[in-house]
Parts: structure tokens; sequence; C-alpha cells
């Protein structure tokens, strides 16, 4: 597998403010997703020299640490890319409207189940719009970036809500993060 890399923003730094800040997203990208980087290219390292019979590696803890790092990267780069700049109001319109009224009934059934995944996520997580090949769509949540995860469908949309995400903004009033964040949510950009 090839080391991966950093993916740059979709935006400037400043982009999704008020709703997100520079700061937070300048830590959230260049040090906590970059962590993530390294720590999957770390692993793969060492698969490496585990296969060179180099090393000695721990099958279990091997991939738990991969996947975690892994799929905080995949994670990472789907949030960033499906966000833009803010707009009051914001609602799906479209093709992207008519999957979600066939799925939910409405944009705001999505919408209160979304932000239920989110706010009671338990401690560090994401909530997940997830999508099948038939069109199917429902909403999860991901603990940490590696646990509940669904096989067979792709995750769509995806709201990061460990407290990197939001704290110093809005401390440890993650609903608030969440209502605001729907603001930032780059409908167009959603492949239903
Ligand atoms: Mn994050």
């Amino acid at each position: 597998m090839k080391q991966l890399t950093l993916t740059s923003l979709p935006y400037s730094y400043d982009a999704l403010e008020p709703v997100i800040s520079k700061r937070t997203v300048e830590l959230h990208h260049d040090k906590h997703q970059a962590a993530y980087v390294n720590g999957a290219n770390t692993a793969l390292e060492k698969l490496d020299k585990f296969r060179k019979k180099e090393i000695e590696i721990n099958s279990k803890d091997w991939w738990k640490n991969f996947n975690f790092n892994y799929n905080g990267v995949r994670f990472h780069e789907l949030f960033w890319e499906k966000m833009g700049p803010a707009k009051e109001d914001n609602k799906p319109s479209g093709k992207v409207l008519d999957a979600i009224n066939a799925n939910f009934g409405s944009w705001e059934q999505l919408a209160e189940e979304f932000s239920g995944a989110a706010i009671t996520v338990e401690g560090s997580g994401w909530a997940v719009l997830w999508g099948n090949d038939f069109g199917e769509l429902i909403v999860g949540q991901i603990e940490k970036h590696n646990m509940l995860g669904i096989l067979g469908w792709k995750a769509k949309l995806v709201l990061d809500v460990w407290e990197h995400a939001y704290y110093l903004e809005y401390q440890n009033n993650r609903a608030e993060f969440v209502k605001n964040w729907w603001k930032l949510v780059d409908w167009e950009k959603l492949e239903i």
C-alpha cells in the first residue's frame, strides 16, 4: 500500500469562519490530520520491515493502530471536502434533496437524525451519512475513527465531533457546534 499524504484543504484556512475559526482549522488540519497521516505511514513502514523479517509485529495491535490512523485520514479528507463557506438557510436541492426525501421523508428528518447522532457520540467520534449502491441512505455513528462501521456502505457526509473540532469556539457545547455546522455543508458536493 502507498504512503499517505496530507492533502490540502479545498479552501483557505479562514473559509469556514465564523462557524469554525481559522485557528481551529489550522490546528485540526496541520496538527491532528497530519498526525493521522504520520501514524498510518509509520504503521505501513513497520509492515514493510516485518515483511523483510527485520522486526516482529503484534498483528492485533498493528491492525488496530493502522485502522485508527488510516480511517482518521480518510474521514478528515471527506469532512473538509463536503464543506464550504457558511450560508444561512443552507438546504439541499435537486437530486440530493430527492434522495434525502426518498430515504428520510424530508430534509428536516435527516437533519434531526444526523444531529442526534453527532450530539450523542460517546466521547470522540463522528456522525456519518452512509449510502449504498442501491441509493439507500442511513445515519450512523463512528466511535473514535474505527468502531461501528457498516460493511458495503460508503460514507457520504461526515461530521467530526472530537473536541479538537470545536472546543476553541464552542467549549463543551457540542450541540451548538452541530447546529451551526449545517451552514457549512456544500450540498452540491454530495455524491448520492
Ligand atoms: Mn478531527
